[in-house]
């Protein structure tokens, strides 16, 4: 008997553009006010912002969490890393808060891993 092989590409299901906000806005589907874009990642301001001063880095390619980035592309965790700095030091002397919501009982609403850089201004707590 012939014997067919089917390889189906199995992928991430959020990765697709089509089924994940930050994709579409990497995609420029949805407009976003960019502060900062390369070939591996850009940042965009938050709408909801959270100080004077909140941006999103984000990277471009798809991973739900920081641990999975951290795991899987820790180069490009610490690339994020220095763009916060940056901005920070542009914005408000080089101080910032940098967080990453991990799981949704902690506050994680968008499953593309992103840092939330806040600065701009003091940060009282
Ligand atoms: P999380 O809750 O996953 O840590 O962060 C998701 C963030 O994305 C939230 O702070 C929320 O305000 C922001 N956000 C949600 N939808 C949009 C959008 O369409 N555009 C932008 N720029 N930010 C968004």
């Amino acid at each position: 008997p012939t014997v067919f092989i089917i390889h189906v590409s199995k992928g991430d299901s959020m990765s697709e553009a089509n089924e994940c906000l930050f994709c579409k806005i990497i995609a420029g589907e949805i407009p976003s006010n960019t502060v900062f874009e390369d070939d591996s990642t850009i940042a965009f301001s938050d709408i909801h912002p959270k100080a004077k001063v909140h941006v999103l880095i984000v990277p471009k390619k798809h991973y739900a969490t920081v641990a999975e980035l951290a795991q899987r592309d820790p180069s490009e965790l610490s690339h994020m890393v220095g763009i916060a700095k940056s901005i920070a030091d542009k914005e408000f002397h080089g101080a910032y808060r940098l967080i990453f919501n991990t799981g949704e009982d902690a506050g994680q609403s968008v499953f593309h891993v992103h840092a939330h850089v806040l600065t701009g201004e003091v940060l009282a707590e």
